[in-house]
């Protein structure tokens, strides 16, 4: 077994040309440890790239994906999915000030969601089947139209919004973000056109962030 060409050559590349310009930067973040600046939990989908969107630098973002950036409440049983320890870690370790959940416009997880929640397609209880059983509540709210589309992106700004719901079932979360030591943000993406969409949380509403 051996790596695909691109990886290898991928990698001479950074090593070669790039290692050099950050060996300051890894240098210091070797000695001293992460000490990111905001934790995002967002989706597995290979567009949404998150340094780039924020025009950020190695160490600045402790990120945790999933299909669909979801955030099963905490009060489940049965925590199966790995972003619970990774978001007890970014707060009590890394001590982060700032959660964001960033979703984006043409998730397959949401649209997967979507199609087995409305019966369009059958229930096979893959794993991602029973995965996006967590937007249920997200879709229950939904307020349905014909436009298949347009349902989609209102049930991935939903599901954003259930999923800071889910955070604050953690009563350690909930402390933090009463005595204001953390704050919980909603962004959507568009990845058309590169917009990002900030939920406002008093107006219920997600808004252009420029
Ligand atoms: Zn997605």
């Amino acid at each position: 077994m051996s790596l695909p060409e691109f990886l290898i050559n991928g990698y001479k590349d950074w090593k070669e040309n790039i290692y050099p310009k950050k060996k300051e930067l890894l240098d210091i973040l070797f000695k001293e440890g992460q000490k990111p600046k905001a934790m995002i939990i967002t989706c597995c989908d290979s567009r949404v790239n998150i340094t780039k969107i924020f025009n950020g630098e190695i160490g600045d973002f402790f990120v945790y994906r999933n299909i669909a950036n979801l955030i099963p409440s905490f009060n489940l049983k049965d925590l199966n999915d790995g972003v619970h320890p990774a978001i007890e870690y970014g707060i009590e370790n890394l001590k982060i000030k700032d959660l964001i959940i960033l979703g984006h416009s043409n998730c397959g997880g949401i649209k997967h969601a979507y199609q087995l929640l409305s019966g369009q397609i059958k229930n096979n209880n893959k794993k991602i089947d029973r995965w996006v059983e967590n937007i249920k509540p997200s879709f229950i709210k939904l307020e349905k139209n014909q436009n298949n589309e347009k349902n989609i992106k209102s049930l991935e700004k939903l599901s954003i919004i259930n999923s800071i719901s889910n955070l604050l079932t953690s009563v350690e979360i909930n402390k933090l973000v009463t005595d204001r030591k953390l704050k919980i943000h909603g962004i959507w993406f568009d990845l058309k056109t590169g917009n990002l969409e900030y939920y406002n949380q008093s107006q219920n509403k997600f808004k252009n962030l420029t």
